[in-house]
């Protein structure tokens, strides 16, 4: 089966623990601005594209975001561990490298991503 090498699998190891270690200050710094949000001011007044773009809701989604990135990467680890790593899960096909490089997280190939976004294909 195509896919990568264990070396090639594992040099993706620090570089996902360094996703997880940015990823955790980001969120501390998320986290900490929107328990700073006066919730009276919040999104409520209709304008939800008002100048301010700080709603609590604009920053709780942000973080969920950043959440899900987290167990994206977890999982990514997962995947080196069972040595799976670089392939995409649906399909098996190999994940391109270069997607692999701008994020190597990723759990599927675009083909399926695609699909998954568009609700043809159930990532579970
Ligand atoms: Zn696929």
């Amino acid at each position: 089966m195509n896919k990568l090498t264990k070396p090639q699998q594992k040099q993706f190891r620090p570089i996902l623990l360094a996703y997880l270690k940015q990823l955790g200050a980001k969120l501390e710094h998320l986290e900490e601005a929107a328990l700073l949000i006066d919730d009276d001011a919040g999104p409520d007044d209709g304008d939800e594209f008002g100048s301010e773009g700080q709603s609590r809701e604009l920053q709780l989604g942000l973080i969920e975001n950043e959440n899900q990135i987290v167990e994206e990467c977890y999982r990514a680890l997962e995947r080196i561990r069972d040595s799976v790593f670089g392939n995409c899960t649906a399909c098996l096909d190999r994940i391109p490298e270069r997607r692999l490089e701008v994020r190597p997280y990723s759990e599927f190939c675009v083909g399926c991503k695609e699909k998954i976004e568009k609700g043809e294909l159930d990532p579970n």
